[in-house]
């Protein structure tokens, strides 16, 4: 017998380098509470964990049905275990932690752990524009850029739980030093920072907005134009490259600069057409900085349904 579709609340957590994001919201996308509290990361791993500790129990207290807990994290996770196999100092004294273990303790609750950029696209899929596809990508073109990939509706993880980082694969060898130790990786060049980086440059400003950007772009201002055509260029030979590797039904983008795709589009599809990925599927993600906590949820709802279905065949 198969598992029951049941409309179940559960509780997703995303723990990000700078904010703590938190949602009570059930299986039909219902959201009962949303809360979100900053990381203060500089004041260690403890700090943090309080601080989740405290974001949790407020939102049982407005969703007392929840039935299990999501966590996403920053870092390299061991989905499996529930272990942070390897994060960066963004989040001091993470490495090691058995985040799963801690929070079932804490809170007497099943829970599931994952990377937060295969959570984010975990939410899409189950409740944003990934909905109905089988297979996808997804870039978040933010401070970084992110990745995650999915197939057959499953996460990719990787052997050693290192699976989907985009953000540091090499675009341009020999390129811009990335703190990862390489150079020329597709973070220097695509994220949403990068972008306004090389906008800045051509502008020959110590600072621009991404308003002033696009408002320069829309009315024909050379520079604005040259820049995204070098953005989009750059863009479209990294998704054909996706496209090569994995051939997904479509690539998600979302962060800062995928809220503009649609302005720049057409220069992105004639970009992908020169690289002979024409037609190739480029989808905005829909959830904007809560898919992470709503995947980290429906990562949730799957291990309860998993759980009571053991159960009941074990009953039966
Ligand atoms: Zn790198």
């Amino acid at each position: 017998m198969g598992i029951a579709k049941k409309n179940l609340p559960t509780i997703g957590i995303d723990i990000g380098g700078t904010g703590i994001k938190g949602i009570a919201l059930d299986t039909d996308g219902v959201i009962y509470a949303k809360l979100s509290v900053p990381t203060e990361a500089s004041r260690g791993r403890e700090a943090v964990l309080l601080s989740v500790e405290e974001l949790v129990g407020e939102l049982l207290e407005r969703c007392p049905t929840a039935c299990a807990l999501g966590i996403a994290s920053a870092g390299r996770i061991n989905a499996l275990s529930g272990e942070v196999v390897y994060a960066t100092d963004n989040l001091p004294g993470w490495t090691g932690l058995r985040l799963a273990e801690w929070a079932g303790l804490r809170f007497g609750l099943p829970v599931a752990v994952d990377n937060d950029a295969n959570a984010a696209l975990f939410g899409e899929w189950r409740l944003g524009a990934a909905q109905g596809l089988s297979s996808a990508v997804m870039l978040t073109l933010g401070t970084g850029v992110g990745g995650a990939n999915m197939e057959s509706g499953r996460l990719l993880h990787g052997a050693g739980w290192s699976g989907g980082e985009w953000g540091h694969a090499v675009l341009v060898p020999g390129g811009l030093p990335c703190n990862c130790g390489r150079r020329g990786c597709a973070e220097q060049y695509l994220s949403g920072a990068a972008l306004m980086r090389s906008a800045e440059a051509a502008f020959e400003r110590a600072s621009l907005s991404p308003a002033e950007l696009l408002q320069a772009f829309s009315t024909g201002e050379a520079r604005a134009a040259e820049t995204l055509r070098e953005y989009t260029s750059l863009l479209a030979v990294f998704a054909a490259n996706l496209k090569a590797g994995f051939d997904p039904e479509a690539i998600l983008l979302g962060g800062g600069a995928a809220a503009s795709l649609e302005i720049w589009r057409p220069l992105l599809e004639q970009a992908l057409a020169a690289e002979g990925a024409a037609g190739l599927r480029v989808l905005q993600a829909q959830l904007g900085n809560q898919a992470g906590c709503i995947g980290a949820a429906f990562m949730a709802a799957d291990l309860a349904q998993a759980i009571t279905g053991n159960k009941e065949e074990e009953s039966a």
